[in-house]
């Protein structure tokens, strides 16, 4: 007989995400509290943690692999005396904005927009022209595939451009350290950020944001910039004439060519030929290997 956690809630679950494609897990768990995450991890030490699904294309056959939602982790605690707001993992970032943005606390108005849990946003740095989320970062709270608790300060965190170095953890929570502000300079602050993402780029389409990081050239490019510089990879897919270009269900903005994006009821199959026909077009016209920003997960664990 196979034994079944109670907090494995759901077999053959779709998994939401932003491009609003793709395939299902073949089991999904929502566990409580830690103690039932070790014990999905007992289960599967290879487990996928989904979070918000707004850095995510499922590939159309699903997934194998036990899926974890931490979206029951989704306390949060303000300690006025050490500057510090405490959040569960699970919290949603954007509704954790307009919360601290109307308590007068400063430091996560400037990542507006951004769909996101905690966890999503800690692992990828998520962040723009504004900020990123590693600015407020004191500590983060994970478990090890093991089940092990592990505490990471700030300066044992490497955040870089979109890269965290927590990949290999599931993160449990993190302490941020926000400062007191006036609300109504916040409100009008966040509103700012917010106007200038739905101004830049197609908020509304099926998608997972920019599909690329910004790459560091390597050499020296005419027109394009000097080695060692972060250039824009939307430039870079526009100037490689890709804007507009469609594969299938699947197609580049026309607004933003880092934004690729789904037709409603489209494949993931189709996104990901894209991905890979942006890539070799980018590649074939400048020399420049665009790195995935965008997570992939499919059966065969890309
Ligand atoms: C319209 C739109 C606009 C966007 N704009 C921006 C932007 O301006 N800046 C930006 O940086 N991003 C942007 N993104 C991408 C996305 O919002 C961020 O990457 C965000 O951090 C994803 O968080 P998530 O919770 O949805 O993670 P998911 O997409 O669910 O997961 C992404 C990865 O993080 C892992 N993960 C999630 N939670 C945990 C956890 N607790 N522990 C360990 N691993 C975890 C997942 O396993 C997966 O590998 C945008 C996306 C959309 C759809």
């Amino acid at each position: 007989m196979t034994f079944i956690a109670p907090f494995i809630t759901e077999f053959q679950a779709p998994l939401p995400t932003w491009f609003k494609v793709g395939g299902r897990a073949d089991r999904l768990a929502r566990p409580r509290d830690e103690s039932e995450l070790r014990s999905a991890l007992d289960i599967d030490p290879e487990l996928l943690i989904l979070g918000d699904g707004a850095n995510l294309l499922v590939d159309d056959d699903g997934v194998s692999q036990l899926v974890v939602s931490l979206s029951a982790l989704g306390t949060f605690r303000w300690d006025a005396a050490a500057g510090l707001l405490t959040v569960g993992a699970g919290v949603n970032l954007p509704k954790l904005i307009t919360k601290t943005v109307r308590e007068g606390l400063s430091g996560l108005e400037v990542l507006g927009g951004i769909p996101a849990t905690i966890g999503g946003a800690l692992v990828m740095n998520a962040g723009g022209a504004f900020g990123q989320i590693a600015d407020v970062v004191h500590a983060v709270y994970a478990l090890d595939r093991a089940g092990r608790a592990v505490v990471r300060r700030r300066d044992e965190i490497e955040f870089s451009y979109r890269h965290s170095g927590l990949n290999d953890l599931i993160i449990t929570g993190a302490q941020l350290r926000l400062t007191p502000g006036d609300p109504s300079a916040l409100r009008e602050r966040l509103k700012e950020v917010m106007a200038y993402k739905k101004r830049s780029q197609p908020m509304a389409d099926n998608s997972a944001g920019c599909a690329f990081k910004n790459p560091t050239l390597l050499t020296d490019i005419d027109g394009v910039g000097t080695s060692g510089q972060r250039v824009s990879a939307g430039m870079l897919i526009d100037r490689a004439g890709c804007k507009g270009l469609r594969l299938g269900s699947a197609s580049v903005s026309p607004v933003h060519g880092n934004f690729l994006t789904a037709d409603d009821g489209g494949k993931a199959r189709d996104v990901i030929r894209l991905i890979a026909e942006v890539q070799r077009r980018v590649f074939d016209t400048f020399g420049v290997p665009l790195e995935r920003e965008v997570v992939v997960w499919s059966r065969a664990g890309r």
